[in-house]
């Protein structure tokens, strides 16, 4: 009997030390019978021996008899065979009828007294049919793992979307308020405004102009947050150069300080030929605003992008400044929506709470993991790892 790939089909025979003396002259009959017709028969004498002919050379069919030696046996390559391995036909020839738990270990049955030509008869068939299974059985494994892995997958963006579901309600319930504190200082301040001009009075006046310049960056900072979450959505890594996601920051940035010039006090340490990395380059160019913006904003002297290649497959970009620096206690909190170390920092530094947690919510998206490392007094590094651009 010969296999598609031209090989003889292969059989494992079990005739266990301590089966009865009907089950080992069935089993040395029914080899002899199967070996004439083109079978490669292996007969096995031992439950140890079972586990090592399965390692060496798994059978396509193992033919047991009924007795409670061999049915132990038989359940041991059933559960072996119930993971990964292909299940090899399971023919047992019985003297009396099965209980249910013989029957399941079986795929095929015949009674002992005439089981040579029985087993010869229909093995052909069988073995068909446990081949077709075995191949259904090993669609299915991959269609379950493939299944498993779209679960991960989906939780993960459940994640996202319950993550993107609280910003968005922190926003909801926030966002007016933060909008409405610079307007009414922004009316107040052209309100008296108005009047000092009535009364010529030019310092007052541009007092007042400066106000309302700040408010109005205020505005225009929380509602340029309000867009960068929603950009956050839609991120979409590709090939690119460190250099553009720095020049669209710095772009951004100049608007933002247009007034205090403090984006002289940056400066760009990019190793040279930097290979091209895996990253959105809007949503990369916003973290690198937005990491900047609070460098500057916590500190007076100079701070600096610098991105440098780790090994073969990633690159290393930091944001640092030599500022008011964080507590080790803070470093988690601060990427929390609305989170700010301290509330009156609002007054003194600006900012609205929402950079750090957009910049955690776009890395996330690219799957990279955001660090900190800071001292109070002496400043903060924030770097994360990109994968470089694989050629191949
Ligand atoms: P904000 O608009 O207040 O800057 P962020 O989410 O960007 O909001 O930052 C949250 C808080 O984390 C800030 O208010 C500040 O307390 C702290 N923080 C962020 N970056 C720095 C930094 N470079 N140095 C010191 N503190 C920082």
């Amino acid at each position: 009997m010969i296999r598609a790939n031209g090989q003889p089909h292969n059989l494992m025979l079990l005739s266990l030390a301590g089966s009865p003396a009907w089950a080992m002259a069935a089993m040395s009959e029914v080899s002899t019978y199967l070996t004439d017709k083109g079978y490669q028969c292996q007969t096995v004498t031992s439950a140890d021996a079972v586990q090592d002919a399965l390692k060496a050379q798994p059978p396509d069919a193992v033919i047991s008899a009924n007795d409670p030696d061999s049915l132990k046996a038989l359940a041991t390559i059933s559960a072996a065979s119930d993971n990964d391995q292909p299940r090899p036909l399971r023919v047992l020839m019985s003297d009396s009828p099965l209980t249910d738990t013989e029957s399941e270990v079986a795929d095929l049955v015949v009674q002992a007294p005439m089981g040579k030509e029985q087993i010869a008869a229909y093995l052909p068939m069988f073995l068909k049919f446990q081949t077709e299974n075995n191949a259904l059985q090993a669609e299915k494994r991959k269609f379950t793992e493939e299944n498993q892995q779209l679960q991960v997958q989906l939780k993960s963006h459940r994640q996202t979307v319950d993550e993107l579901n609280l910003i968005k309600n922190a926003v909801i319930h926030n966002v007016s308020h933060e909008l409405r504190t610079p307007l009414l200082q922004v009316k107040s301040a052209v309100a008296l405004l108005s009047e000092a001009i009535h009364d010529k009075e030019i310092d007052e006046t541009q007092k007042l102009v400066g106000y309302a310049k700040d408010a109005t960056a205020r505005l225009e900072a929380v509602i340029k947050n309000i867009t960068q979450l929603a950009g956050s959505l839609e991120i979409s890594p590709e090939p690119m150069l460190v250099q553009d996601a720095v020049d669209y920051a710095l772009r951004g940035l100049r608007r933002i300080w247009e007034r205090k010039d403090a984006t002289t006090r940056i400066r760009i340490s990019l190793e040279d030929t930097l290979p091209l990395v895996m990253a959105d380059k809007k949503g990369l160019g916003t973290v690198l605003q937005l990491l900047l913006d609070n460098a500057l904003k916590f500190s007076e002297g100079d701070v600096e992008v610098v991105a440098k290649r780790v090994d073969d497959s990633s690159v290393r970009v930091a944001v640092r400044d030599y500022g008011i620096g964080i507590a080790g206690t803070e470093t988690e909190a601060i990427f929390e929506t609305f989170y700010q170390v301290d509330s009156s920092s609002t007054r003194s530094y600006g900012g609205t709470g929402v950079g750090l947690a957009i910049v955690r919510l776009i890395l996330d998206r690219h799957k990279v993991k955001i660090a900190v490392e800071s001292q109070e007094g002496k400043g903060s590094t924030f770097s994360f790892v990109l994968p470089i651009v694989s050629l191949k």
